[in-house]
């Protein structure tokens, strides 16, 4: 005969100790399987960009090439992968300051609508060009918001320029709504295009993220665009939303505080009723 009391106990909690441990290194690996995917993330980024500079400047060191025009046109390409390098070193510092705390908004009013409105009117050539449609839907035609509007420029053109780049279809449209609740003015960003697979969705706001298929497409991007719009929500104490729709299309949805100046609009409006 034993003590089966004190053996349960002490199996229990050898077999607690050992599952700890087990999920002690699940997590590990998880984090180290994250860590080389990153990594790997990472200079994919960097060497599309090089190697393509290191390409032309081959090309032109071994004097093949007399045209001027077509030497012009190397060098301009050189050039752009230069840019698009320095963009993905700027992105990647901005998102450093964030997670530092060293970026403080500078708050204002503005009418969102506005905004919007500029920033269709950026992106209208690269919309035309793919025959896309941007519109904005809204329940007024002013709506002040108080964020900083810089940044929140920079959230729409993520956002919308996205919509252009994944629409990949004739006739996609892509529809900004924007309306008033009671805090807040709600704003969502909406196309009609590829869809993001469910698996795939809980990671796009992660930096150098990339789904698959993107990855492989020859447009510029480099996974950091949703990574600074989740910081720029999060530093304005907001949050954002995505649903999506494989092979259908995908929404991001955010708020932004309402300025008083709505409200002194509204006593306003209904003085003048
Ligand atoms: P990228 O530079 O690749 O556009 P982002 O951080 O802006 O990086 O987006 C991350 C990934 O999320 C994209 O590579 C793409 O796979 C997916 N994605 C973002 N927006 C959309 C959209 N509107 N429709 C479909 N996929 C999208």
């Amino acid at each position: 005969d034993y003590d089966t009391d004190l053996g349960f106990k002490e199996l229990g909690e050898k077999m607690h100790e050992m599952n700890q441990r087990n999920a002690e290194m699940d997590l590990m690996k998880e984090m180290e399987d994250y860590r080389k995917e990153y990594i790997g993330n990472v200079s994919h980024e960097l060497k599309t960009p090089l190697f393509s500079i290191q390409g032309y400047i081959e090309t032109l060191r071994d004097g093949g090439v007399e045209d001027l025009s077509i030497r012009d046109k190397y060098l301009q390409r050189i050039d752009s992968s230069v840019e698009r390098l320095l963009n993905i070193v700027k992105d990647l510092d901005m998102i450093n300051r964030f997670e530092a705390g060293q970026i403080e908004l500078k708050y204002s009013t503005f009418d969102i609508n506005h905004l919007i409105q500029e920033v269709f009117d950026l992106l209208e050539m690269e919309a035309e060009r793919q025959s896309m449609t941007m519109q904005l839907q809204t329940t007024q035609s002013q709506l002040f918001v108080f964020a900083d509007k810089q940044r929140i420029s920079q959230v729409l053109i993520n956002l919308i320029s996205n919509a252009v780049k994944y629409a990949n279809r004739e006739e996609a449209q892509i529809i900004v709504s924007t309306r008033e609740g009671v805090q807040n003015i709600h704003i969502s960003v909406e196309d009609n295009g590829m869809g993001i697979k469910p698996e795939n969705l809980p990671r796009i706001f992660e930096r150098f993220y990339r789904v698959e298929s993107s990855r492989n497409r020859k447009e510029g991007g480099s996974g950091l665009g949703l990574a600074i719009v989740k910081h720029i929500m999060e530093a304005h104490k907001q949050t954002i939303s995505v649903e999506s729709v494989y092979l259908s299309g995908t929404k991001f949805k955010f708020k932004l505080a309402k300025s008083s100046i709505e409200k002194i609009r509204k006593i306003k409006a209904n003085f003048i009723e």
